[in-house]
């Protein structure tokens, strides 16, 4: 598909970031062409709409996440809702605690932005450890939300992260690295 090489030429890589031995996949490069904008706008709306047609609320995880929940949600006319970290949404909040790779961290929601049994698209831009996927599943199933695809833009296979995502939703991705 030539969109998707398009797009995969143009995702930056910065080695030694955020510190040595890692190479940082940054999306924000391939934002900066507006050709390749509308390239990855079609991809990921066009995914949503054959695979999920019946999504009714689109999740996008801090912060890049973002970007491609809104894009999906305004396309399709439903609504989008974010998983920030702990102490940035106002509003009661229900919390999940999640591992990294040095420590703890934790996610939030607002407690009445999802409704019970609602079908739920969560978003972000990249799939590392799953980690941050896995908690913010937890958190859309916390709500009572129906997790019906995990969607990534790129998966880096060899950190294993699908194995944290349980067989009941669909794991996408537009690239694997
Ligand atoms: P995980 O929780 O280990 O899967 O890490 C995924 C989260 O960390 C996502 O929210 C990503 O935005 C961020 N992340 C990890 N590695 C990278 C990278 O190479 N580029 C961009 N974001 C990354």
């Amino acid at each position: 598909e030539q969109r998707l090489a398009v797009v995969k030429e143009h995702i930056g890589e910065f080695p030694d970031f955020p510190k040595k031995g890692i190479v940082f996949k940054d999306i924000f490069t391939a934002l900066t062409n507006g050709h390749v904008c509308t390239c990855l706008k079609e991809l990921i709306v066009n995914h949503v709409r054959s695979k999920c047609p019946d999504v009714e609320v689109i999740v996008g995880l801090e912060s890049r996440g973002f970007l491609f929940s809104f894009t999906i949600a305004a396309e399709l006319g439903i609504g989008c809702v974010p998983v920030r970290k702990k102490g940035k949404l106002p509003g009661e909040c229900v919390s999940v605690e999640y591992v990294l790779e040095y420590g703890k961290d934790v996610f939030e929601m607002q407690k009445d932005s999802i409704k019970k049994g609602q079908k739920v698209l969560i978003i972000d831009d990249l799939l590392a450890t799953g980690g941050s996927m896995e908690a913010a599943v937890r958190l859309v199933r916390k709500l009572g939300g129906e997790v019906q695809e995990a969607l990534v833009l790129i998966e880096l296979p060899f950190l294993n992260g699908r194995k944290r995502l349980d067989y009941r939703m669909g794991l996408a991705f537009v690239f694997q690295d």
